[in-house]
């Protein structure tokens, strides 16, 4: 458990936001933690098109789509969504949390098996938690470990669930979904992909961990993502098959029973999605980026464990009380990198995460690096 700290980096309040720049209690400070990874939060399209969605349908959306909530703005972003990933549909809720508790959730049952990712986000556990279903964990990325359980464990189970992120948020890289959906062509299951941090920021236009691996979008069942992410607002999707979008529709409870996300949340979201579709060439300048950060961190002589293709780079510092400090004495030079304890990683592998954005420069991650070594080396010796 994470006790309250008094000298920590927990709930910083911002007073405005500018680029990588944010001001806390009238200071400067450069942002790692941010998960705006395209920068798009303050373009002038996202914008423009939120002022737009305030003026025409003000604050709030006010009632559930179902029943009258939702607006032209919601229309265009489920289809951009569907278009922009090349799936019959798709549909947008009001939280990226809720989007996998609740679509998890609701779609499976006690007599069901879910096989997921040992790294997988709470959010997607909630979901099975909540729809009774038989849980089983295999070790990260470890295919072969996966599809020994498909073998044993799935044929005593109605339906089964495999449950994987595109990329990972505490060690920035990304899962082998080329070999996973091969397992289908042995194994009846559901696939179920999270694409939190891998849509926009990998990929060769940002279309994500299936175009980065190469898969067909038919091969995975559902395909989930979230708007707070790269789409610059909040909330999450589902896209995928035309009949199962419908039915989640009509039946998904955190759909049908939650008010939908405010007009000017999807307008952002459908605008970020249009600067992206336009400009992919940011998506790869994002990931040129990744590398140059990753150089840069491994030359301070820094460990960033199993960091690949994705936007978040974990420079792993081992104990928790160094990690705290450390992120508390980058904070003080105005720098924010926020720290990984346990349970949220394992033990003794306690880390602080920096999430690299397009609004960073090379300056800044040199001098981030920097800054960690000569701390870590300070209270270290
Ligand atoms: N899935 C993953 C992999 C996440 O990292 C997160 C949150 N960062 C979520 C789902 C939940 O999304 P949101 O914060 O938009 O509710």
């Amino acid at each position: 458990m994470l006790l309250p700290q008094r000298d920590g980096t927990f709930f910083l309040s911002r007073d405005r936001s500018d680029g990588a720049s944010i001001e806390v209690d009238g200071r400067a400070v450069v942002n790692f933690s941010s998960y705006d990874y395209l920068g798009l939060t303050q373009h002038p399209e996202v914008l423009a098109a939120s002022h737009g969605a305030l003026d025409r349908f003000g604050s709030s959306a006010s009632a559930s789509r179902m029943v009258c909530g939702q607006t032209a703005v919601h229309d265009a972003l489920d289809e951009r969504i569907a278009r922009f990933l090349g799936t019959e549909s798709a549909m947008t809720f009001n939280s990226g949390f809720g989007t996998n508790a609740s679509t998890i959730g609701f779609l499976f049952e006690p007599r069901d098996l879910v096989l997921h990712d040992a790294y997988m986000h709470q959010s997607a556990l909630e979901g099975i938690r909540l729809s009774g279903a038989t849980r089983m964990s295999f070790r990260h990325n470890d295919v072969a470990a996966l599809a020994a359980l498909l073998e044993t464990e799935a044929p005593k189970y109605r339906k089964v669930l495999v449950l994987v992120e595109g990329a990972y948020s505490m060690d920035g890289d990304v899962c082998p979904l080329r070999e996973i959906a091969a397992l289908k062509r042995r194994h009846d299951f559901y696939l179920m992909v999270d694409e939190a941090h891998s849509l926009g920021t990998v990929g060769a236009t940002g279309r994500g961990i299936g175009e980065h691996a190469g898969v067909d979008r038919a091969d995975v069942d559902l395909w989930m993502g979230t708007l707070s992410k790269t789409l610059a607002s909040c909330g999450g999707y589902i896209a995928g098959n035309g009949e199962l979008v419908e039915f989640l529709r009509y039946n998904c409870p955190g759909y049908v029973y939650s008010a939908a996300l405010p007009p000017v949340g999807a307008a952002a979201a459908e605008a970020a999605l249009g600067v992206l579709e336009r400009e992919p060439e940011r998506s790869v300048a994002l990931q040129d980026k990744v590398q140059m950060a990753q150089s840069l961190a491994r030359a301070a002589g820094l460990d960033i464990g199993t960091a690949d293709v994705a936007p978040i780079l974990p420079v792993i510092l081992g104990e928790r009380d160094l990690t705290l400090h450390t992120s508390f004495a980058l904070y003080q030079r105005g720098l924010c990198a926020h720290p990984l304890v346990y349970p949220a990683v394992p033990k003794h592998q306690a880390r602080l995460r920096f999430f690299i954005t397009g609004l960073h420069t090379e300056a800044q991650l040199q001098e981030a690096f920097d800054a960690v070594a000569a701390i870590v080396a300070e209270a270290t010796a």
